[in-house]
C-alpha cells in the first residue's frame, strides 16, 4: 500500500455504511451546493490506522462514538476516480476505498451533526431506497459494488471480509474490543498491532478519566456479585516485554475492588524448589477458586518465552509446553474458570522511555534491573516468540487480546472495558435469600 501511494497518488480513505437496528442506512449530505449524499467518510492520515480513521470520521461526521457501533464487514481495494475538473483542485487522483459495514446500537434519535462542518444533514434511508443515484456520477460503480456486496443474498463477493469476530467463551455478542482479539488460528503480524493505537476511544486523556472512574465502579459491582455467588473464577493472565505496564495496569484498573476477593500473583524467576517440579507446579496452585479473581502478573507463559529467548533449556522443552499450557487451560475452563490472557503491547521506543524513568526516579530506581538490558537487546527475539506464542495458544476457551499499551491511560480503560464486559457475559445476580427478609425482625 505505501509503495502504491507513493508512486501514483490515491489518497486512502475509510468509508463507513452505517444500518441502525431497524435496517435502516445513514447518508450525509455535504455542505456544497450538489444535490448528492454520501456516506461517512474521509482520508487516512499519514500513519494512522484505517480503523482509527473510521472511528474518527464517524466521530467527527455524525457523532458516533466506536463504542456505539460493531463493525460487521470490511471491503478493501476498491477505488473512485475523480472527474477531471476536479483532478484540478486536488492533488490525488482519486480515492483507494475501504468500506466498513458498521451496525449501530445507539438510538437514530441520537445522532450529533454539529461536529462537521462537512455534513449538513443527515437521514437514515430505507435500504431499497439507497441507489447509486443519490451519489455524485464518479462514485457510482463503486457504491453498486458496496451495496451488492454487504446487501445481496447472493454468494458474497470474494474481496469481501466478513470480520473473524469469534463468540467469547459465554456467547456474548461481538463486541468492539474484538479488534484487539486473536481468534483461534488468525494469522497475524504483531507489528501491524500498533501500540499507539486508540480507535476505540477518541476522546482526549482527560474525557476518558471520567469514563475510566465510572468503569472502575462498575467493575467493583461486579466483583461484588461474582464474590456473593460464589460460582465463577477469574483468571487475568497478563504478560509484556519489560516495562510494558504489567503493575501499572492492576495498580490502576483493580484499585476499588475489595482486596478479600483479589489476589495478585507476579510470577519472577523460579526458585531451585520450583525448577525442581514440573512448570505448572508453582502456578496450578495459585489459580482462582469460586467467587475470586486472580491476576497473574506474567505467567506459565514465561516457561515458553523466557525459555526459549534466554535458552535457558533446550528448544524441545518450551516446544512442547505450547501442548501443556492449551491442555491445562482447557481443563481449568471446562473446571469454570474464565481465562482472560492480555498482552500489553508496547514499542521498543516506549520502552526506553520507561527504562530511562526508572534510572531518573529514586522512587523507580528499585525496578531497574541490568537483566532488562539484555532484554531489551533481544527485543525482536522477544517480538518473535511472543507472536508464535500468542499464534498457537490462542483457543475458543482462552484467547489473548493484544491491547495497545504506549498509552497508559487507553491502556487502563480498554483492559477495564474488556474484564467488565467478561464479567458482565455471566449474567450475575445476586443470590436470592431463601427466607422473606421482611418478615425478619433483629432482636433489640
Ligand atoms: P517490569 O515489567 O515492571 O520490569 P517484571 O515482571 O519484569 O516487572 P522483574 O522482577 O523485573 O519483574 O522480573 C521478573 C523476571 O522473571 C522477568 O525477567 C521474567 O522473564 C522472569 N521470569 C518469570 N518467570 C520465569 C520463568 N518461568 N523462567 C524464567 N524466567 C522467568
Ligand atoms: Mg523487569
Amino acid at each position: 500500500m505505501p509503495m502504491d501511494s507513493h508512486c501514483k497518488p490515491w489518497r486512502r480513505n475509510a468509508a463507513a455504511v452505517i444500518v441502525n437496528k431497524d435496517g435502516k442506512i445513514l447518508l450525509g449530505k455535504d455542505a456544497g451546493k450538489n444535490p448528492f449524499w454520501h456516506f461517512p467518510q474521509g482520508g487516512v492520515m499519514k500513519n494512522e490506522d484505517i480503523d482509527h480513521a473510521l472511528a474518527r470520521e464517524v466521530w467527527e461526521e455524525v457523532g458516533i462514538r466506536p463504542a456505539d457501533y460493531i463493525i460487521q464487514s470490511q471491503l478493501d481495494g476498491l477505488k473512485y476516480t475523480y472527474p477531471s475538473s476536479h483532478r484540478k483542485s486536488v492533488r490525488w487522483v482519486g480515492q483507494d476505498q475501504t468500506y466498513f459495514l458498521l451496525f449501530c446500537k445507539k438510538d437514530s434519535l441520537n445522532i450529533n451533526l454539529s461536529r462537521s462542518p462537512e455534513i449538513v444533514k443527515a437521514k437514515w434511508f430505507d435500504l431499497k431506497d439507497v441507489n447509486p443515484s443519490l451519489f455524485p456520477k464518479f462514485k457510482r460503480q463503486v457504491v453498486r459494488h458496496v451495496l451488492k456486496a454487504f446487501f445481496s443474498n447472493t454468494p458474497q463477493s470474494p474481496s469481501l471480509k466478513k470480520l473473524s469476530v469469534m463468540p467469547s467463551p459465554s456467547n456474548s455478542p461481538s463486541s468492539p474490543i474484538d479488534k484487539y482479539l486473536i481468534a483461534p488460528g488468525k494469522k497475524f503480524m504483531l507489528k501491524n498491532h500498533s501500540p499507539e493505537d486508540r480507535s476505540l476511544y477518541l476522546g482526549s486523556k482527560e474525557e476518558s478519566l471520567i469514563e475510566f472512574d465510572k468503569l472502575r465502579n462498575e467493575l467493583q459491582e461486579l466483583q461484588k456479585k461474582l464474590f456473593a455467588n460464589g460460582k465463577h473464577k477469574i483468571l487475568i493472565i497478563l504478560q509484556a516485554m519489560d516495562a510494558g505496564g504489567k503493575d501499572g495496569c492492576v495498580k490502576h484498573v483493580f484499585s476499588r475492588i475489595d482486596p478479600q476477593g483479589l489476589k495478585v500473583i507476579p510470577f519472577k524467576k523460579p526458585t531451585e524448589e520450583e525448577l525442581a517440579h514440573d512448570f505448572l507446579w508453582r502456578i496450578h496452585k495459585e489459580v482462582p477458586g469460586n467467587g475470586q479473581i486472580v491476576i497473574f502478573n506474567r505467567s506459565h507463559y514465561e516457561d515458553i518465552i523466557a525459555v526459549r529467548v534466554k535458552k535457558l533449556f533446550p528448544d524441545a522443552v518450551w516446544k512442547r509446553r505450547y501442548r501443556f499450557i492449551q491442555d491445562f487451560e482447557e481443563m481449568l475452563a471446562d473446571e469454570g474458570t474464565v481465562i482472560i490472557k492480555i498482552f500489553l503491547n508496547i514499542s521498543k521506543a516506549e520502552q526506553k522511555i520507561r527504562l530511562d524513568s526508572r534510572l531518573q526516579s529514586p522512587d523507580k530506581l528499585w525496578k531497574f534491573q541490568m537483566d532488562d538490558l539484555d532484554d531489551r537487546n533481544r527485543w525482536d527475539e522477544f517480538q518473535d516468540a511472543y507472536h508464535d506464542l500468542i499464534q498457537a495458544t490462542s483457543t475458543e476457551k482462552s484467547p489473548w487480546y493484544i491491547i495497545p499499551g504506549d498509552r497508559k491511560w487507553y491502556r487502563n480503560l480498554i483492559v477495564a472495558r474488556l474484564v467488565i464486559e467478561k464479567l458482565k457475559s455471566l449474567n450475575m445476580s445476586y443470590p436470592r435469600p431463601t427466607f422473606d427478609p421482611t418478615t425478619i425482625k433483629i432482636p433489640d
